[in-house]
């Protein structure tokens, strides 16, 4: 049986991690760019990470990071981009209007079988696929950086996005070893960022009111919930922290959970209030300077490959 193709539309940070993830899986990988210079990059760039894994034993899959690499081409025509693909993910730039000229690109030349899918984190998919006579097979597929290492992606159908086509994505996504959710309708943040951005508006709070410092309130999630949310969500935290689970945990802590709520006050204007937002990337960079970022997100990513081993334990 021949190979099913897997189509890329951008060979940035996240293209480059689709392009490992698929290939790792067995799938033929092309990859498309507006840049002939970004696609000679990135297959230089893929072909020394790929070695890296490899020599770490931390490579995805069963085939050897040569046979990888050979499964990964590159193209700067978007039509043959899209000749027999079973799927295309979407990773241009986070642009709107970018994002509305490609699908309308795509819309033209797509067939009846392949699926686009947005690594976008936050356009719903109706904002570019509304209108396009392939909208059905549009949706989002939203992974978290470093995907590599993070098995969690978010399917978000449009209003008019197939059943087949979230169907076909998740299994897609499962076959390669990812985590899938799919959320019923589309809405803005998604799931990730929703809770994500909750985290953040109350950290913010706490280093603006002076409660905590920002290693300080970092730490509450290190080396706190974070650790417990490495294993559980917060669901079922909740369940394991009462006798009588779930139930008896929101009988018991709801008005507590309420009371401490409408203390919150107003979102936190993070644009705007430029005293806070000094104040945090002082102490930010106090703590990982500016170049020493790089160095940090390896240390980010080993732990990552860590953690992985751990969790396939439990
Ligand atoms: P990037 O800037 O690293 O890469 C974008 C690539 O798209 C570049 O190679 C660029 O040359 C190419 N490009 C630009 N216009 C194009 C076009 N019209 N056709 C084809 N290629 C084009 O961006 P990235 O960080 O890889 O982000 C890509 C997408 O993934 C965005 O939608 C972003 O929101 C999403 N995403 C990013 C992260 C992250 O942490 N970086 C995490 C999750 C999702």
């Amino acid at each position: 049986m021949s190979r099913q193709k897997i189509g890329i539309v951008g060979s940035g940070l996240i293209g480059r991690a689709w392009a490992m993830l698929f290939a790792a899986a067995g799938y033929w990988v092309q990859m498309y760019d507006i840049l002939d210079t970004q696609l000679t990059t990135a297959l230089q760039e893929l072909e020394k990470e790929l070695h890296r894994l490899e020599e770490k034993g931390s490579l995805r899959g069963k085939i050897r990071a040569a046979e990888q690499l050979a499964l990964i081409d590159v193209t700067t025509k978007l039509d043959e981009l899209v000749k027999d693909a079973l799927h295309i993910q979407e990773c241009v730039p986070e642009v709107l209007q970018l994002k509305q000229t490609l699908y309308s690109q795509l819309d033209e030349l797509l067939d009846g079988i392949t699926v686009v899918a947005s690594s976008t984190s936050t356009f719903m998919p109706s904002l570019y696929s509304e209108g396009l006579s392939r909208k059905e097979q549009m949706l989002v597929a939203h992974p978290l950086n470093p995907p590599y290492f993070i098995p969690l992606v978010e399917i978000v159908p449009a209003p008019w996005t197939s059943k087949e086509a979230v169907e076909q994505t998740k299994s897609l996504m499962l076959n390669i070893g990812q985590r899938p959710v799919t959320l019923n309708r589309e809405i803005e943040g998604f799931a990730t960022n929703r809770i994500q951005y909750a985290i953040l508006n109350e950290v913010w709070r706490l280093v603006a009111s002076g409660i905590l410092t920002v290693a300080d309130v970092d730490r509450v999630l290190s080396q706190g919930l974070g650790l417990r949310y490495a294993l559980l969500g917060s669901l079922e935290t909740a369940h394991l922290n009462a006798p009588g689970g779930v139930a008896d945990y929101f009988h018991r802590f709801g008005g507590e959970i309420s009371a401490v709520s409408a203390t919150y006050g107003a979102t936190p204007n993070t644009r705007e209030d430029a005293v806070t937002l000094a104040e945090i990337a002082k102490q930010c960079e106090e703590l990982v300077p500016i170049e020493g970022l790089g160095e940090r997100r390896a240390v980010r990513d080993e732990f990552l490959i860590q953690l992985a081993k751990l969790k396939k334990q439990f």
